[in-house]
C-alpha cells in the first residue's frame, strides 16, 4: 500500500487549460486580418503587404497583420498632428476622464487581453493574467491622475506634440501602456508600432479605444517590422521618439534622430547582476532566481541573468537551484499550471541555442533539468551555467532566454566590481539579510533600478530605465513624465491658458459614464450613515430641511452624542484596513465615486438649486467641481509621496507620509456639496477614516451621497456621516479621545471652543472661520489639505560606503 506521503510525492499534475474561445471569436470578428488604426478608423485591412502572426506554442497562424508603408506612417502622423491641439485643449481633467475610462475598459476585458497576449507571445497565462494586464490597468489609472494634476504639478510645461513609439515583443501590452499612458496624460497624441511578432493586443487596444469613442487621431496604431519603425523614426513631423528594444536598434535610432530636434528616450538591453551574499536567506534567493530569469522565459530586459554568489555559499545555492529547476514546468502557455511558456519566435530560439553552445565551447558547465520538453512549439528548458569566467561571452552578452550564469566572488568589493563589469546598467538585485550590507552595495551598482531582497518589481509610481548602454529616460512615476513634456516659453504659456479657459467644461469630449438608477425621491427622510449602513438617530428626533422658498421638503436625523460615539467606533474599526490598503486601491475607490457622482450630475444639480435657490450656472458648477475634486484626490492618493532627505551622515532619511487616523470633519455651511467633499476626499485619500458633520442647513447633499458611496466599493466605516446641529455635534467630536484630528469650518467663537476641547488628547486641529471659495482650485483643494491629512515619519536608513 502506498503511504499518503508517497502518493503525494508521486502525484502528477493534470493540465488546467484556459479557454481561448473568446479570443478566437475576437480574431474571427476581424476576419483574422488586421489593418492599421489611424485617425479613428481601420485602414489597409485588405491591401498592401502583410505578414502572419504566429502562436509560438503551436506554430499555428493566428491572423494576418499589415505592414505599414512610409505613406501609411505619414497618414498616421498627420492624424496624430491633427488631433493634438484639441487633445491638449481638453485640459488635464478631460484627459484624466479618458485615461480612467481606458483603465476601466482594460479591466473589463482583462481576460480577453490576457489570453490574446499569451496566444501571441507564448508567455504563461498565469503571468499575463496576474502580472502584465493588471499592471497595464494600473498604469492607466496612475496616469489618469497625472493628467488631472498636470496643470498644478507641472505648471509651465506643455506636451511635446506628436510622439512616435516603438515597442518590443516581450511585454507587448505592458510596454504599450508604459508608452501611451504618460504620453496621453501630458497632452500628446501618439503613433505606436508594436513589435512584428506581437501586434495583437495593441490592435485589441485600438479596438477598445474605438469602442469608447476616444477622439480620432489621439491613438494611432500601425503594424510592421523594423522598416516601418525606421520610417516613423525618420518622419520629419514627429516631435519625440520613445523606444524600447535592443541596444543595437537603439543606437541606430540615436544616430537617425541626431540633429533633428526630436526628443528621445531609449530603454534598451541589460545583463543585470543578481548578487547573493553569504548571509542571504537561500530559499528566498532560489525563488528570486525563478522570478529573475525564468519569468517570461527570461525574455526580460532587466532579467537577473548573472548570479554572483559569495564563494562560501555557492555550492549550496547551486544544489538548491538545480533541485528547484527540476520542479519547474515548461509547456502550453494556456495551461494555468505552467511556469515557463514558449520562446517568441524561431530566430530567438536559435540565438539562445547558439549562445548556450558558445558557453559550452568556452568551457563553462551547462546544467538542465532531467525532464524533456514538449515536442511541438518553441520551447527551451531552464538552464544554469556554472564555472563561468566574467569575460566569457555568456557572461557579457544578453541571451534573452531562460539561461542564467553563476559566478562567484569573495568580498563585497569584488561583487561590485564584477557586477559593474558590463556595458549595461538596467537593474540589479542584492540579497542579504544584513541591511547594512545591502544598502552599502546598492549605491555602488551602476544601474537604474536596484532591488533589495526582491527582483523584477514594477509599478506605475516608480520610474524605470537604464544607466550606460541600457539607455536613458525613465518610464513611470513623476520622473517618467519629463519625457513627455517640454518647458513652455512665455507666449506659449499665455496662449495655452487661454485655450484651456475656453475648453473648460470640455465635457463634450469626455467619455460616456455608466447609467445608474436615479436619486431617491425628494420626500425621503434620510438617516445617519454609520459603518456603511443607514441607521436611525439614537434620540429619535429629526430636523426639518427647508427649500429656498422656506417650505419644508424633507427632514434629516438629528444626531446626538451617542451617534457620534457610534460613528467614531465604526471609523476606528475601518481604520486599520483602510490605512493599510494600497494607495492604488484608495485611488480606484475615489475614481469610482467620481464616476458614479458624474452619472447623477443632473439630479445633484437640481437638488442644489431647489435647496439654495441658486442660478443654474452656479449650481451645476458646484457639482462639476465636486466631481473634479474626486478626480484630484484620486490622483493624489498614490502621488503624495514622501521624500528622501540627504542627511549628512552615512545614511538617507525616508520621510514617509502616514495617515493621522480617525478625523472629525465639520463641514462648512456654504457649498453643501463641494465644501463637504473638499474635506472628506483628501482625508480618505490619505488613508484616514472620517466622521463628518455636513452643512446643518443643507444636509441633503451629503445624505444623497450615501448611495453613491455604496455603489463605489467604499468599505463601510471609512466615511461616516452624522447629520444634526453643528453646536451639538462638533464639541463632541473635538472632545472625543478616539478622534485623532478635527477640521472645523464655522464661526470663530465655536472654532475657539473646538481648539480648547482638542487639548484633551492633543488632537490635531485645522479650523477656519473665513469664507472659503471652494471652487477656487488653489483655495479649495491642494497640498494644504493633504498636509493636514498626513503626518510625516522619518526613517533613517544606512546607505553608502
Ligand atoms: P528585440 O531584440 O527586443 O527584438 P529590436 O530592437 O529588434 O528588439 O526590436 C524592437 C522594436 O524595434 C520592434 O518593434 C522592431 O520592429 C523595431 N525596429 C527594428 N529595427 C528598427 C529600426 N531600424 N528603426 C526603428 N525601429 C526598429
Amino acid at each position: 500500500m502506498t503511504s499518503i506521503r508517497e502518493a503525494y510525492d508521486t502525484m502528477g499534475w493534470g493540465t488546467a487549460p484556459e479557454s481561448a474561445a473568446t479570443a478566437q471569436a475576437w480574431l474571427d470578428k476581424h476576419g483574422k486580418r488586421f489593418g492599421h488604426y489611424v485617425g479613428g478608423e481601420w485602414v489597409s485591412r485588405d491591401g498592401g503587404e502583410g505578414f502572419a502572426t504566429i502562436n509560438p506554442a503551436t506554430s499555428v497562424e493566428l491572423a494576418r497583420v499589415a505592414q505599414a508603408s512610409p505613406e501609411e506612417v505619414d497618414a498616421a502622423v498627420k492624424a496624430a498632428r491633427a488631433a493634438q491641439p484639441a487633445w491638449q485643449a481638453l485640459g488635464g481633467h478631460g484627459r484624466a476622464r479618458w485615461l480612467y475610462a481606458i483603465a476601466r475598459e482594460i479591466q473589463r476585458n482583462s481576460r480577453l487581453f490576457s489570453v490574446i497576449e499569451t496566444l501571441d507571445n507564448g508567455k504563461p497565462i498565469r503571468e499575463s493574467r496576474d502580472i502584465d494586464i493588471p499592471l497595464v490597468a494600473r498604469h492607466f489609472y496612475h496616469h489618469a491622475g497625472w493628467a488631472q494634476l498636470m496643470e498644478t504639478e507641472l505648471a509651465g510645461y506643455g506636451p511635446v506634440g506628436v510622439v512616435g513609439q516603438i515597442i518590443p515583443w516581450n511585454f507587448p501590452l505592458l510596454m504599450l501602456a508604459w508608452k501611451i499612458a504618460p504620453a496621453l496624460a501630458m497632452g500628446n497624441t501618439v503613433v505606436l508600432k508594436p513589435a512584428e511578432y506581437t501586434s495583437l493586443t495593441a490592435l485589441l487596444f485600438a479596438d477598445i479605444c474605438h469602442g469608447l469613442g476616444l477622439p480620432p487621431g489621439v491613438v494611432n496604431i500601425i503594424t510592421g517590422d523594423g522598416k516601418t519603425g525606421a520610417a516613423l523614426v525618420g518622419h520629419p513631423d514627429v516631435d519625440k521618439i520613445a523606444f524600447t528594444g535592443s541596444t543595437e536598434v537603439g543606437r541606430i535610432i540615436r544616430i537617425a534622430t541626431a540633429g533633428s530636434g526630436k526628443k528621445l528616450s531609449l530603454e534598451l538591453g541589460g545583463k543585470s547582476p543578481f548578487i547573493v551574499f553569504e548571509d542571504a536567506d537561500l530559499d528566498s534567493v532560489v525563488e528570486g532566481v525563478v522570478d529573475a530569469i525564468w519569468f517570461n522565459q527570461g525574455q526580460v530586459c532587466c532579467a537577473g541573468s548573472r548570479i554572483l554568489a559569495q564563494e562560501s555559499i555557492a555550492p549550496r545555492l547551486i544544489e538548491k537551484l538545480r533541485a528547484r529547476m527540476e520542479t519547474l514546468r515548461v509547456g502550453s502557455p494556456l495551461d494555468k499550471s505552467v511556469d515557463i511558456g514558449a520562446i517568441v519566435a524561431p530566430v530567438q530560439l536559435e540565438t539562445i541555442q547558439g549562445l548556450v553552445q558558445k558557453g559550452i565551447d568556452e568551457g563553462a558547465t551547462c546544467w538542465q533539468p532531467s525532464w524533456s520538453l514538449p515536442k511541438d512549439g518553441l520551447f527551451y528548458p531552464p538552464t544554469l551555467f556554472t564555472d563561468v569566467t566574467p569575460a566569457a561571452t555568456i557572461a557579457q552578452v544578453e541571451i534573452f532566454g531562460p539561461v542564467v550564469v553563476l559566478m562567484t566572488f569573495r568580498t563585497p568589493a569584488e561583487s561590485v566590481e564584477i557586477a559593474n563589469n558590463t556595458r549595461y546598467g538596467l537593474a540589479a538585485s542584492v540579497w542579504s539579510e544584513n541591511l547594512n550590507t545591502a544598502l552599502d552595495i546598492a549605491p555602488q551598482l551602476k544601474a537604474g533600478t536596484v532591488w533589495v531582497n526582491c527582483t523584477n518589481m514594477f509599478d506605475a509610481a516608480s520610474g524605470f530605465g537604464g544607466y550606460r548602454e541600457s539607455g536613458y529616460g525613465r518610464e513611470g512615476g513623476r520622473e517618467g513624465l519629463w519625457e513627455y513634456v517640454k518647458h513652455l516659453g512665455r507666449d506659449e504659456r499665455v496662449a495655452r491658458s487661454e485655450v484651456e479657459q475656453s475648453a473648460k467644461g470640455g465635457v463634450l469630449l469626455a467619455p460616456r459614464s455608466s447609467q445608474l438608477p436615479g436619486l431617491p425621491p425628494i420626500d425621503r427622510t434620510p438617516k445617519l450613515y454609520i459603518g456603511g449602513r443607514q441607521v436611525r438617530p439614537d434620540g429619535g428626533y429629526a430636523l426639518p430641511v427647508l427649500d429656498a422658498a422656506g417650505n419644508q421638503i424633507a427632514s434629516v436625523g438629528r444626531g446626538n452624542r451617542k451617534d457620534i460615539r457610534n460613528a467614531v467606533e465604526a471609523a476606528h474599526q475601518a481604520l486599520e484596513k483602510w490605512a493599510g490598503s494600497t494607495a492604488h486601491t484608495r485611488a480606484q475607490v475615489l475614481y469610482y465615486f467620481a464616476e458614479n457622482l458624474a452619472a447623477r450630475e443632473q439630479e445633484f444639480s437640481e437638488r442644489l438649486g431647489r435647496l439654495t435657490g441658486r442660478a443654474a450656472a452656479e449650481k451645476s458648477r458646484e457639482v462639476a467641481i465636486s466631481i473634479e475634486r474626486a478626480f484630484t484626490y484620486a490622483a493624489w492618493a498614490d502621488k503624495y509621496d514622501g521624500r528622501v532627505h540627504a542627511t549628512p551622515f552615512r545614511n538617507v532619511t525616508l520621510a514617509m507620509n502616514e495617515p493621522i487616523g480617525v478625523l472629525g470633519l465639520v463641514a462648512p455651511e456654504q457649498a453643501p456639496l463641494a465644501g463637504f467633499l473638499s474635506l472628506v476626499l483628501p482625508a480618505v485619500a490619505m488613508g484616514n477614516t472620517v466622521v463628518a458633520v455636513p452643512s446643518e442647513r443643507w444636509p441633503l447633499l451629503a445624505t444623497d451621497l450615501y448611495q453613491v458611496f455604496d455603489t463605489s466599493d467604499l468599505p463601510g466605516g471609512v466615511i461616516n456621516i452624522v447629520t444634526g446641529t453643528r453646536k451639538e455635534l462638533a464639541p463632541v467630536l473635538a472632545a472625543h479621545d478616539d478622534v485623532d484630528g478635527i477640521w472645523f469650518y464655522g464661526p470663530r467663537e465655536e472654532a475657539a471652543e473646538i481648539e480648547k476641547l482638542s487639548a484633551g488628547n492633543m488632537k490635531r486641529t485645522a479650523v477656519s472661520w473665513k469664507d472659503v471659495d471652494w471652487a477656487d482650485p488653489h483655495e479649495g483643494q491642494g497640498e494644504t489639505f493633504l498636509r493636514e491629512a498626513t503626518q510625516v515619519k522619518n526613517i533613517w536608513v544606512p546607505y553608502g560606503a
